[in-house]
């Protein structure tokens, strides 16, 4: 190893995310370069022996190697805090491809249940056809988690603060957990991002983006993102490679720029979040307002200590039934409405008949998923035009 000075070793947060992975070309090209293209040329057929071999490092075919992916993969294992990251095509791909590389028939997961809709499907249709048995559990409950553990638990898996109602989950005490059970503790951490919580830190083995939300932060690509230790890395990397979940370079290229201005668009959402939750909590057509944020909310003091602010996503019931909240998001004319979150548009949601609608009447109740509730993922606009949006709604009540 050369002894060169490196001045990322102790870099904040900010530095690596504008810093982090660049390795220029002959070119001296100032920003990160994208390269459109599948496959690498070798110098000579030695040299293409070693690199399938991987005798030697360097690229061969972009399925698994290209440099604006690799940029991207280290730049979100630097703001993760983890030795390395793998990236792939969804996020959705990189929940799959965490739990092909490092599950096997026989074994079983412990899930909270208020996971990503789509996650609930991958777990209960694809990984138990596979032979892996998975337990849900209520994300808050610690004694639940423990309950819940069998000699064959492999893996426990969790996204915190929880969508919609942003229930916390204390990510240190299950790290705990999953080391007495010497087993793998992986957090989704899609809400929070590294901008705001770190869960590597706080004790996790693995990181799940989806980087379509908040680290591409504009709507405009899907992507995903797995990040730890290198010897789960490498088996993530193995799957990708051999299986074809990847990320496409333009799309790396997207989430390089995104991760520049992610600490400032996070403090940005947080902050229009909290004034909204505030906003809406006063309100007399407002029955509950669900925001880490609030003091009142139930998770607030363990939101305080393991993230630096909130985050953009808040729901809130109305008084009134389902056709009351209909009126509502028909009346409003600069929200998106749209399920999608983590854009710089804010965008509005009824859970109850879209993110959710999957669920029976018995599985909404459990969830609190309540026919009067209406989820808001904030975006940069001005909250002054926000909420002249909201009492939009309001008025259609
Ligand atoms: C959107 C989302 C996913 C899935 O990501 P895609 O990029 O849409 O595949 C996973 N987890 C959370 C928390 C999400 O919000």
């Amino acid at each position: 190893m050369s002894d060169k000075f490196n001045p990322l070793e102790n870099a904040g947060l900010n530095t690596l995310a504008v810093r982090a992975g660049i390795h220029r070309t002959q070119e001296g090209e100032h920003a990160e370069p994208l390269f459109m293209t599948s496959s690498y040329v070798f110098n000579s057929a030695e040299e293409a022996a070693a690199r399938f071999s991987g005798d030697e490092p360097g690229n061969v075919y972009s399925r698994y190697t290209t440099p604006t992916v690799n940029t991207f993969q280290e730049r979100i294992a630097a703001m993760e805090g983890g030795e390395a990251a793998v990236a792939t095509a969804s996020g959705m791909a990189a929940i799959l491809s965490t739990c092909m590389a490092l599950l096997k028939s026989g074994d079983h997961v412990v899930c909270s249940k208020s996971v990503f809709g789509t996650t609930t499907v991958l777990f209960s249709k694809y990984l138990q056809k596979f032979g892996v048995e998975v337990t849900s559990v209520d994300l808050t409950d610690l004694s639940a988690w423990e309950a819940a553990l069998q000699p064959n638990t492999q893996l426990l898996f969790c996204e915190t603060p929880s969508n919609p109602l942003c229930h916390v989950a204390d990510i240190k005490a299950l790290s705990e957990l999953s080391k007495a059970h010497e087993c793998l503790f992986v957090v989704d951490n899609c809400f929070c991002t590294p901008a705001l919580q770190k869960p590597l830190a706080l004790g996790a083995d693995i990181v799940i983006h989806s980087a379509t939300k908040y680290l591409d932060g504009q709507g405009r690509c899907l992507g995903g993102a797995v990040v730890g230790r290198q010897e789960h890395m490498q088996e993530v990397l193995a799957f990708i490679r051999t299986c074809g979940p990847s990320m496409s370079p333009f799309n790396a290229w997207v989430f390089i720029k995104g991760l520049e201005t992610l600490s400032l668009r996070m403090k940005a959402h947080s902050e229009n979040a909290q004034g909204m939750a505030e906003f809406l909590n006063q309100h007399p057509q407002v029955e509950a307002t669900h925001y880490a944020g609030l003091p009142e909310h139930p998770g607030h003091a363990l939101a305080s200590k393991q993230q630096s602010a909130f985050g953009g996503v808040l729901s809130f019931e109305v008084s009134g039934d389902k056709a009351a909240c209909w009126r509502f998001l028909n009346a409003t004319q600069l929200m998106s409405l749209t399920a999608n979150l983590g854009d710089a548009k804010t965008t509005i949601v009824h859970p109850a008949t879209t993110t959710h609608g999957r669920l029976t009447d018995d599985q909404k109740r459990e969830a609190g998923i309540k026919d009067n509730l209406i989820r808001i993922a904030v975006g940069l606009e001005d909250l002054d035009d926000l909420i002249a949006d909201l009492e939009r709604g309001f008025a259609a009540l």
